[in-house]
């Protein structure tokens, strides 16, 4: 579908915040994209061709990147929190019958009921030009509820992006990167510099796009409880597992230290340097340690 708007142009979006009397929200992140070539790329690599598809799109704006998917899918279902934006989606995707808007808050609204009433027969693909402010929590509840889709592509900051595809052993590994690989395979697709954007944001940007697999980790006993302790490794970074688990978890540095041991590690190792899978033996060997309590 070809949308009559060119919604990359600034004259026209301020014909239509005229027309409809909006303005931009910095608490909802609105920092809505102008460079033409963004939106067409994310479209392309964040899905692949070949069957039919379906995208779940997270804040629409006013539809610059709707238009684009709507381009590459059989459906479009595109959540947006802000109700000023109902009848200026109304007016700007009017040529595109393919997309659903659904006026919710992402992390409120079923996404698996969507998937499953919206989408039947399609692969489903997640597609986003994230608000900032909620980038972490949006990318983990989508994980984390284990939504049946392909691949989330997602530009956030760029800061942000280099820590969910960091390495272990690399300076930007946090909590967000094991978390994210525990799930997916994450890459940065491109960068996208602040102009890209109106009102221009103070950072730069990067789309990233983790492919969703089956094969999470082996051998999780509790992931709850693997989670909480990825958590609290990284609450303070610097310091020594022993010191910060013991500190945010309440236990013994004794235990901490007997848990190492059991996971094979050295009883100075950092949250930094550990790969997942050793995630993976200490969670379930301190576990035991605090069940022995
Ligand atoms: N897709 C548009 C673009 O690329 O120009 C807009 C992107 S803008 C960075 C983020 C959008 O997400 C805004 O339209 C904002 O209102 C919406 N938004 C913010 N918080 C949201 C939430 N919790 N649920 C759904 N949409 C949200």
């Amino acid at each position: 579908m070809r949308s009559r708007l060119n919604l990359t142009n600034q004259s026209v979006i301020r014909d239509i915040m005229r027309k409809f009397g909006f303005s931009f929200s910095k608490a909802l992140g609105q920092n809505f994209l102008i460079n033409p070539s963004v939106c067409p790329r994310i479209a392309q690599l964040g899905t692949d061709p070949g069957r039919p598809v379906g995208v779940i799109e997270i804040g629409t704006g006013f539809g610059v990147l709707t238009t684009e998917l709507s381009k590459v899918a059989e459906k479009v279902v595109a959540v947006e929190i802000d109700s000023r934006l109902i009848p200026v989606l109304e007016y700007t995707l009017a040529d595109c019958p393919n997309v659903k808007v659904i006026n919710a808050d992402v992390l409120k609204i079923d996404l698996l009921e969507v998937v499953r009433n919206e989408f039947p027969g399609m692969d489903v693909y997640v597609c986003a030009n994230l608000p900032y402010y909620i980038t972490s929590p949006i990318i983990m509840s989508l994980l984390e509820q284990r939504l049946p889709v392909q691949a989330i592509t997602v530009m956030v900051q760029k800061e942000a992006a280099a820590r969910i595809c960091a390495e272990p052993g690399s300076r930007d590994v946090g909590a967000i990167s094991i978390a994210v690989r525990y799930f997916s395979r994450p890459r940065i697709l491109f960068s996208v510099s602040r102009g890209s954007f109106m009102p221009a944001p103070n950072v730069d940007s990067c789309v990233v796009r983790m492919d969703v697999g089956s094969d999470t980790p082996k051998g999780v006993e509790d992931e709850a409880y693997f989670f909480r302790v990825v958590r609290s490794a990284f609450a303070q970074r610097r310091k020594t597992l022993v010191n910060t688990l013991s500190a945010s978890l309440g236990c013994k540095k004794a235990s901490v230290a007997a848990a190492l041991a059991q996971a094979g590690l050295k009883p100075s190792a950092r949250a930094e340097e550990l790969h997942i899978e050793e995630f993976v033996l200490l969670a379930n060997a301190m576990r035991k340690e605090e069940l022995k309590r």
